[in-house]
């Protein structure tokens, strides 16, 4: 998957071993199950360009859309218009510039 390359390098994750690469693309892939390469690529992009905080909490972040605009999202849900509506269903690039963002730190 291309995307686990951006990943990669964005975080800076290195591998060694041919096994690792393959570990880590992995997760990656599992990360994002079920999101669009539009909405992957979209999330990839609010991580180099820094959208994502941490909040007070473990598992909360406040990502920043492209408009400025500010959401609180979890791996699993989204304040946005989208995800207020359709849960963990709505898949929007948000959740998944969380997990992506959760993945590379637990790496
Ligand atoms: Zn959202």
């Amino acid at each position: 998957m291309r995307e686990c390359q951006k990943v990669a390098s964005v975080f800076g994750m290195e591998t060694v071993t041919r096994d690792q690469a393959a570990d880590r693309d992995q997760r990656i892939a599992a990360a994002v199950a079920g999101f669009t390469t539009t909405q992957v690529s979209k999330a990839l992009k609010v991580i180099a360009e820094n959208r994502i905080k941490t909040t007070e909490f473990d598992r909360e972040y406040v990502v920043v859309g492209s408009q400025g605009d500010h959401y609180l999202c979890a791996e699993d849900a989204c304040e946005c218009p989208n995800g207020r509506r359709f849960g963990i269903n709505a898949r929007c690039y948000h959740m998944a510039a969380v997990r992506l963002y959760t993945t590379a730190m637990a790496a």
